[in-house]
């Protein structure tokens, strides 16, 4: 956990760590959300999660908590009071604490700023990527602007429980074509038999995950063969490979969806490199 928050202008330990009851992200989940890789005492992609962050903000019309220069030095604070070397930051803009109404509150209304960093399970992380990791499938019941990072999770937190409940440790999200669309924390891929990788393209049904973008990058650069395109579950059960992708995980073998064995029930070859490689294409900042 973090020992200590950033709170609309202060740092403070956990304990006094506090939001207001009227805050819009309490009562309405109006508020958006960005969580950043920390490697080394620093954040890795901040420049993606920022623009990422910017846009959310701009499609629900929450004003920027602060410049961006600002939020960059915060970001940095809260990591090394918290004493991060390896693991998270974590930050939350809401649209600000007003009486309890639906439409926007006036413009007086300053937006809420939450920043929280803590340090990863090492021993946890490396044990999930050595064994790989079991998935299991189911409907994919969110809101049509998943683009859009808010805090509003609460189909992907019945997702994620629905695969702790079946001993797994992700949900791939499925569509009423029987399409992935992707984790209920990170983007889905496969690699197909004959070696080919492939991952949904973007639009309003998923998140452009950061590191779904860095991999793409990865891959173009070793020129491996990759196409963006939707895949059924069927295709996934039939792949040779298969992994997901998030900021917290990095790249994380699939090994079994729906108790199938994928491949030959083992992490892939292709996932481990991309796993190995990925900070050599990552900005660490
Ligand atoms: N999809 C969803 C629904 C997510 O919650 C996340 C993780 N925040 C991702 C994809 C992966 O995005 P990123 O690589 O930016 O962490």
């Amino acid at each position: 956990m973090s020992r200590i928050a950033y709170v609309n202008g202060r740092y403070l330990p956990r304990a006094e760590a506090k939001v207001a009851v009227e805050d819009r992200g309490y009562q309405f989940a109006d508020g958006v959300y960005e969580v950043c890789e920390v490697k080394g005492g620093r954040p890795v992609d901040e420049r993606r999660h920022m623009a990422r962050l910017d846009r959310s903000l701009k499609e629900l019309r929450i004003a920027r908590p602060m410049s961006p220069a600002a939020l960059s030095v915060v970001l940095r604070e809260t990591i090394r009071r918290n004493r991060v070397t390896d693991g998270i930051v974590y930050l939350q803009v809401t649209r600000g604490v007003a009486p309890r109404d639906f439409p926007f509150p006036g413009n007086g209304t300053r937006p809420s700023l939450v920043v929280t960093a803590r340090n990863y399970d090492p021993a946890r992380l490396e044990q999930q990527a050595a064994e790989g990791i079991a998935v299991v499938t189911v409907p994919d019941i969110r809101w049509q602007r998943v683009d859009i990072k808010t805090v509003a999770l609460l189909p992907n937190v019945l997702a994620k429980q629905a695969a702790r409940d079946q001993g797994a440790r992700e949900a791939w999200l499925v569509d009423a074509q029987g399409r992935v669309t992707e984790g209920a924390s990170s983007n889905a891929w496969i690699i197909t038999r004959d070696g080919k990788l492939i991952t949904r393209g973007l639009g309003q049904d998923i998140l452009s995950g950061i590191t779904r973008s860095v991999v793409i990058d990865l891959v173009r650069a070793q020129g491996l063969a990759f196409e963006e395109r939707a895949f059924t579950v069927e295709e996934a059960y039939a792949a040779r490979e298969a992994f997901v992708t998030s900021a917290s995980q990095i790249v994380l073998p699939v090994v079994r969806i729906d108790g199938r064995p994928i491949g030959n029930g083992a992490p892939g070859l292709i996932a481990s490199a991309l796993r190995r490689d990925y900070h050599r294409y990552a900005e660490i900042g």
